[in-house]
């Protein structure tokens, strides 16, 4: 029988809450792992303990006390003193993001703030114990980023004289109803996005913020599992399934509400031969 995945699911600290970390302990079980929890105010020698008894395989930490800049390091402490400093420590709760590097610094693999769904930290805690799972793929630079405009030739010169950048091509994209003119930019492009009709939802845009940034391309090696991935995380997208973009891409676009306003588009390009 495979063992199933060994959670310790610790609180350090004074702070007398501990919904967040049962809510969390659940969500894990019911991902098919096995979570002991530690109660409340645990010592940091106490949670090291607990961890080495129940031999698990992953450490998670919560804290809402403020205390997690102290609490967490001292942990890593108390497990080096125990010889068990190889049992990865994540941790989450009301942790500030400027304190995010540090705690990365000290040795803690992971935190999750409090937007993160239990769907990502249980997949996190199988990719990191589990090498057979498929890691998820972080995209590889920006792509390009698209700029709305009303009209390619009245804008072009900014971008290729004042810049002195390269337009590579210009190109309709029909099913969008979107001319585009690619701008290259290092190793990512510009792309200018003019409508080329009234159902365009670049018109829309152009109609509703004036021109502007209209979104930012990532791309990605995998477009169709990265979607799959990012629908399973509970992120909002308006496409479920790629689609043809310009220049032999496929692409797929998250709803802005997913991040802070901003439209996200992720691509794939054929890979040239060339
Ligand atoms: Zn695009």
């Amino acid at each position: 029988m495979v063992r199933k995945i060994r959670v310790l699911v610790a609180k350090p600290g004074l702070d007398g809450h501990d919904r967040g970390a049962l809510i969390i302990a659940q969500a894990l079980r019911d991902h098919g792992m096995e979570v002991i929890y530690t109660g409340l105010r645990q010592s940091p020698a106490q949670i090291a303990q607990a961890a080495v008894q129940e031999d698990v395989d992953v450490i998670g930490l919560s804290s809402l006390s403020g205390a997690h800049r102290t609490l967490f390091p001292k942990v890593l402490e108390e497990l080096k003193h125990r010889d068990a400093i190889d049992i990865p420590v994540i941790g989450g709760g009301v942790i500030p993001s400027e304190d995010i590097p540090y705690l990365i610094d000290q040795g803690i693999r992971k935190i999750f703030t409090s937007g993160s769904s239990t769907e990502v930290l249980a997949d996190y805690i199988q990719e990191l114990i589990d090498p057979k799972t498929k890691p998820i793929e972080k995209p590889k630079k920006i792509a390009h980023i698209g700029i709305a405009v009303e009209n390619i030739d009245n804008s072009l010169s900014f971008y290729t004289d004042a810049l002195g950048l390269e337009l590579e091509a210009v190109e309709q994209v029909e099913t969008e109803g979107v001319k585009v003119a690619f701008i290259n930019l290092g190793e990512s492009r510009l792309e200018l996005l003019e409508p080329l009709n009234d159902t365009s939802p670049i018109r829309r845009f152009l109609d509703k913020k004036g021109e502007g940034i209209h979104h930012i391309a990532l791309e990605v090696d995998d477009i169709k599992t990265r979607l799959e991935q990012l629908i399973k995380q509970g992120v909002k997208v308006i496409n479920e399934k790629p689609k043809p973009g310009a220049n032999n891409s496929q692409i797929a676009f998250i709803h802005p509400k997913a991040a802070s306003g901003v439209l996200f588009e992720i691509c794939q390009h054929e890979k040239s031969d060339n």
